[in-house]
């Protein structure tokens, strides 16, 4: 094993970046994988049969939004078959019963639904779409199923002096794993980075809120708590460490240590198309560039938190300096750490102002062409669950409120998926083993 790392435990399987949502902090990258590039379901088979082979026992199956695959379950199969724990990290948006039966007789063991705020209007706003009523009905279908539930909840500065209300929410949708994630500023969260800020004072006391519920709720629901990057001078270890427990494989292939990494130039990161996952592993100059602690300069080099933070994100390094091998200018004893203070310490950081009335985002795009490669007779996903398509992702566009959607026939009302955040390390199976069966 190369620089004596062990093998990866874990999977983020990226179907699509396809998405009926258009979240301001979306962690796929500003430049989206078309669908016709997507791996068809024979090569998604192909690599989680490798991947349960070389000892990864756990994927999200995620996006953009997974479900618009329409081979899904066959996915899931895949997966289970190849020894692998799945958990789906959906917007709920298309999760009927018929098709939530389907993915757990092909064993599905877990899911994550996203929601942006307790308020539906106010979700639906963040969401760039109507989506709250479809994700309120996806997790009492989940729950009927009995899988373990997680909700997932981006925070930033329109949601955050809502975290009351939306621990309540996860509570009352039955969630026993609600995470709180401080929106990273990579991205599309960095593009719209002035209106996603939140002051100190939101921080603070959200902060406050987690630690009361936590104790109010321990034994019932575990609240997960991601801390914002800006405000403590302090680096998150990136993914666990640069290839070190999990990759990310993109909707067309592209396999990285980090699902933000592709923007990092140089980089090459290799293809499952063309390379086994174990080459891609142990080998591959991109999963070794930045693999324990010998590309370090200083002041990680000599610093005794490098082999616990890592030196921090190398995607937050190369977005505010411009070089991926400098020290995450997060960390206070980084010579750049007056890049983020200075943001932190803006009036907008530094005050306890109210969220805009009516907050303007740049909002991610979403490939606008069918599928391709699976099957005879796959009905493309436009037609399964009617949402906006936009023009591919170059630039986004500035969402205004938007007209009411019409009513679908079949389905309700269109939304969203949250993937776990770019730079966080995969979070474990739930603790209640999944209940399956008929
Ligand atoms: S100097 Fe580097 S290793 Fe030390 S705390 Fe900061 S980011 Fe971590
Ligand atoms: S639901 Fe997920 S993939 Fe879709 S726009 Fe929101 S964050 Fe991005």
């Amino acid at each position: 094993m190369s620089d004596g790392h062990g093998r990866p435990w874990a999977l983020l399987a990226e179907l699509t970046h396809g998405c009926p949502l258009h979240c301001p902090y979306c962690s796929n990258p500003l430049e989206l994988a078309r669908r016709s590039q997507e791996l068809t379901t024979d090569e998604w088979r192909d690599v989680l049969r490798q991947a349960g082979e070389y000892g990864v026992v756990q994927t999200h199956l995620s996006g953009g939004e997974p479900l618009l695959r329409t081979d899904l379950a066959e996915i899931v199969a895949a997966a289970d078959v190849a020894g692998i724990y799945t958990q789906l990290v959906t917007s709920g948006v298309g999760l009927t019963e018929a098709r939530l039966g389907a993915l757990v007789d092909a064993g599905l063991r877990s899911v994550q639904l996203s929601v942006q705020h307790a308020d539906a209007a106010r979700s639906d706003r963040i969401a760039g779409h109507r989506a709250f009523a479809a994700k309120e009905r996806a997790a009492a279908l989940i729950r009927k199923t009995g899988l373990p539930l997680g909700v997932n909840v981006v925070l930033h500065r329109d949601n955050l002096d809502a975290v009351n209300a939306i621990v309540d929410l996860g509570v009352a949708w039955g969630a026993e794993r609600i995470e709180l994630a401080n929106t990273q500023f990579y991205g599309w969260a960095l593009r719209n980075r002035e209106a996603l800020l939140p002051s100190r004072a939101q921080l603070a006391s959200a902060g406050a809120v987690i630690e009361r519920r936590r104790a109010e709720l321990a034994g019932t629901t575990e609240l997960v708590w991601v801390v914002p990057d800006y405000f403590d001078g302090v680096a998150k270890p990136c993914m666990g460490g640069w290839g070190a427990v999990s990759l990310t494989i993109a909707p067309d292939g592209t396999a990285l240590p980090c699902p933000a990494a592709s923007v990092l130039p140089g980089l090459d990161p290799p293809n499952v198309r063309d390379r086994r996952l174990e080459w891609i592993w142990e080998s591959s100059p991109a999963f070794n560039r930045y693999r324990g602690t010998a590309w370090m300069a200083e002041p990680c080099r000599s610093c005794p938190r490098k082999e616990s933070d890592f030196g921090g994100c190398r995607c937050q390094a190369y977005a505010l300096t411009g070089d991926a091998a400098r020290t995450d200018p997060a960390c206070a004893l980084s010579p750049d750490h007056g890049l983020v203070r200075a943001v932190a310490d803006s009036p907008r950081g530094a005050h306890a102002q109210a969220p805009l009335p009516h907050p303007t985002y740049d909002a991610r795009a979403s490939p606008a062409e069918p599928l391709r490669g699976q099957g005879e007779g796959a009905r493309a996903p436009q037609d399964q669950i009617p949402y906006i398509y936009r023009t591919p992702a170059a630039g986004g566009r500035t969402l205004q409120p938007a007209p009411p959607a019409p009513r679908p026939a079949r389905h309700t009302t269109p939304a969203h998926t949250s993937p776990p955040p770019p730079g966080q390390a995969p979070a474990p199976p739930p603790r209640k083993p999944p209940e399956l069966g008929p």
